[in-house]
Order: structure tokens, then C-alpha cells, then sequence
């Protein structure tokens, strides 16, 4: 049997987010991952945006108090910017009227075609009354990210235990005792950060469900046109978001941004939905495409009201969630994580989250209750 000050469930970014800056704080903390590699789900399939203008406003809010992080992790903590730049064109059409004031409310700025053509010379315009542009958008490194938050959480004596799902958990004695198969595990606290599976991992231990509700999201990678580099291309997208594409490893990522219902499961692509993103991207950009060379499916996980669960639960003592980061789970683990820590580590509040009036009152699972 293996005991610690705080158990965290799934090694994902929320849960190793969580896991290094508890032991940091001197917690000593076991990492409990089903798979045989943590960051197999939603965390290593990703499209690694930040992006600071888009999303609710406290998703917006968790995500500037993200940026520090981001551009000054802590010493040692990798060899490689953790962001670089990227940019977003977003392209309106008649009808999009209200969606273009939002836009801009959120920090996108009017460009005129010049502008858009110097970032992306392909791009198709007729037809666009607006053309957004959002400077301030960029690429996450996830695997350095991830990668370096597993390092911290090891260097600060933290464990982590893969292959390890846990099925069963209960309050026995003040402490909580989760069960994988014949091995068992016992922590005063748990961290649950299981991604599209945490309700079901609550339901296993006792505790009600908040109403998490994973969406599949499809992806492709697909090879730019032919002898025209796309390295430096910004994301492109039409402002409904019927789907979008930007660069990846030297090729595009392209998405139909599909949000289709699913139950937790490790998910794949649908092919249809990626024909007519297909189709859109040929529509906003002078290229063809040829074929998927690869695709993927992955769960984005939203709570009833779109907001991560973060905080401990009211019914059950030491059971804390830190789950429904939608699709903005990586751009948001550093504002998360820190206040994961400081309502577990009983410390006050960073200072630059509530200056960002971000209050655990309004992530608790308290909401659902
Ligand atoms: C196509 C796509 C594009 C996206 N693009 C972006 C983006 O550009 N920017 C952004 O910020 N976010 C993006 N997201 C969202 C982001 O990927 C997620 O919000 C984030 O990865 C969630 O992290 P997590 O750790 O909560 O979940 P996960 O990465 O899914 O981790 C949960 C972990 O828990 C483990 N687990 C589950 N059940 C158990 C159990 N019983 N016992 C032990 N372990 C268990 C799982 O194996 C898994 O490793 C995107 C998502 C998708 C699918």
C-alpha cells in the first residue's frame, strides 16, 4: 500500500500541473495514471493555442493569469521557449455582425486585406466583411510544458504510478483509499484530474457527479501546398468556427471543431465532419487538399455552465476536483494549478488571480450542488 499527503487521479497537464505545485509546497504527492504514459488523452492531442482572446470571461481572465508561466517558468524548468508566436486571421461574412463586436470586445483588432495577405499570401478574402486579426495568440510547446511539469513534481520526491486505474475509492478513517485492481493507495486528499473520465471516477468513490459532459473534437494533419513553406502561418478561421486549420510540425493541423456528445472513451477522428473542413479551408485558402496523412479524436470536457470544477466538494471531506477545462485546459493549467494548490495548501489567494477577479467561489463544485 502506498500513502501520501494528497493523491492525484490522471497525469494529464491539470493533474501534473497540480502534482508539482503541491510538491513544491512540500506535499508529498502520488500521481495515479491509468495509462501506460500520462498525457495519452485530451492533453496530448491538442491544437497547443493560447489563446488570450478567446473564451468566457473567466476563461479569458485563467488564461492572462496564465501568461507569467508561460514566459517565465521557473528555473531549470525547461531548455525551450514554452510559447512562440503565431497569430490568428479571422474572416466575418454578412450575417457575422454581432460576432465581430464580440470579437473585438475580446481583444481581436480589424485588419485590412495588405495585412492579411502579408501573413498569409494565399489567403482567399472575397466575399469577408471583416478580417480580425489576434496578435497576441501563440503556440504552447505542450510536451515541454507536460514533460517539465512530471520533471518538477520527480525533483520534488513526488511519485508517479502509470498503469494504474482506479476503479474504487472510499473515506475510511480520515483518509481516502483508492483501489486499482489489487493495488490500493491511501491520501487525507484527492486530486481528481481524470479528464472526460472524472465523474465516473466520483461516482466510483461515492461522490455525486457535477454533469461533465465530454465532447469529441476531430483532427488531421495535412501537408501544405506544394513547395510553399507554412511554418509561419498564423491560424486561420471563419468566425463561426466551422473549423480551423494552422500550422503543426512543419505541416497544417486542420479541425471541423466538431463538439459531438460522447461517453468518455479513447475517442478517433470523424472522417466526414474532416471532409467539409476540408472543404472550408480550400474555400478561405488558394490550396488543395490532397489527403489526411494522420488524425486523431480527442475529448474536450465541459461542466452544465462551461467553467472548470475546481475546489473541494461540499459532501465529501478531501475530495477535490480540478476537471471541465473544455478546450482550454492547457492554456489555463498554470492559473489552475496555482489555485488547485493554494485552496488544498490552505495558503490566501495568489494576488494576480484575484486581481484578475478570479475567486474560488465561482470554479467551486459548490455550483452544482
Ligand atoms: C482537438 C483538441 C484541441 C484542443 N486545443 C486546445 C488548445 O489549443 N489550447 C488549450 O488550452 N486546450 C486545448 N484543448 C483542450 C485541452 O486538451 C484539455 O482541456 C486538457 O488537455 C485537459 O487536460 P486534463 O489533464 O484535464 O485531461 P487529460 O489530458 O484527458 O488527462 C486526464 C487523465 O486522467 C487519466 N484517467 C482517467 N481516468 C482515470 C482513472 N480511473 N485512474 C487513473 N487515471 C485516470 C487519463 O488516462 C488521462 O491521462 C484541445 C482539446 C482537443 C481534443
Amino acid at each position: 500500500m502506498k500513502t501520501a499527503d494528497v493523491i492525484v487521479i490522471g497525469g494529464g497537464i491539470a493533474g501534473a500541473s497540480a502534482a508539482a505545485e503541491l510538491a513544491g509546497d512540500g506535499a508529498r504527492v502520488l500521481l495515479l495514471e491509468m495509462e501506460s504514459q500520462p498525457g495519452y488523452h485530451a492533453t496530448g492531442r491538442s491544437a497547443a493555442m493560447y489563446e488570450p482572446a478567446d473564451g468566457a470571461p473567466m476563461v479569458r481572465a485563467l488564461t492572462r493569469a496564465s501568461r507569467g508561466f508561460f514566459v517565465a517558468p521557473p528555473q531549470g524548468f525547461v531548455e525551450v521557449p514554452l510559447l512562440s508566436p503565431r497569430g490568428v486571421l479571422m474572416l466575418a461574412y454578412p450575417g457575422d455582425e454581432a460576432l465581430i463586436e464580440e470579437a473585438k470586445r475580446n481583444g481581436y483588432v480589424a485588419v485590412d486585406a495588405a495585412f492579411a495577405h502579408q501573413k498569409l499570401p494565399l489567403a482567399r478574402l472575397d466575399g469577408a466583411i471583416a478580417i480580425l486579426w489576434d496578435g497576441e495568440a501563440q503556440d504552447i510547446d505542450v510536451d515541454a510544458l507536460h514533460a517539465g511539469r512530471l520533471r518538477a513534481l520527480r525533483r520534488a520526491k513526488g511519485e508517479i504510478v502509470t498503469d494504474a486505474p482506479i476503479d474504487r475509492g472510499r473515506r475510511v478513517g480520515g483518509v481516502w483509499r483508492l483501489e486499482a485492481g489489487d493495488a490500493a493507495y491511501e491520501a487525507p486528499v484527492i486530486v481528481l484530474a481524470a479528464g472526460a473520465w472524472s465523474d465516473q471516477v466520483a461516482k466510483s468513490c461515492g461522490v455525486a457527479p457535477v454533469g461533465l459532459k465530454p465532447k469529441r473534437r476531430s483532427a488531421a494533419i495535412i501537408a501544405g501546398p506544394a513547395g510553399i513553406p507554412v511554418s509561419d502561418w498564423p491560424e486561420i478561421l471563419p468566425i463561426d468556427i466551422s473549423f480551423y486549420c494552422k500550422p503543426m510540425g512543419g505541416k497544417l493541423m486542420l479541425s471541423p471543431a466538431d463538439e459531438e456528445p460522447v461517453e468518455p472513451h479513447d475517442t478517433w477522428a470523424d472522417d466526414l465532419r474532416l471532409a467539409e473542413a476540408a472543404a472550408g479551408l480550400e474555400r478561405l485558402v488558394d490550396m488543395q487538399v490532397q489527403r489526411f496523412e494522420r488524425t486523431w479524436g480527442g475529448l474536450r470536457t465541459f461542466a452544465p455552465d462551461g467553467l472548470p470544477v475546481v475546489g473541494f466538494d461540499p459532501d465529501a471531506e478531501g475530495f477535490f476536483w480540478l476537471a471541465g477545462q473544455g478546450g482550454y485546459g492547457i492554456q489555463t493549467s498554470p492559473a489552475l494549478s496555482r489555485l488547485a494548490a493554494a485552496l488544498i495548501s490552505g495558503r490566501t489567494l495568489p494576488a494576480d488571480l484575484a486581481r484578475e477577479a478570479i475567486f474560488p467561489e465561482q470554479l467551486s463544485p459548490r455550483r452544482f450542488r
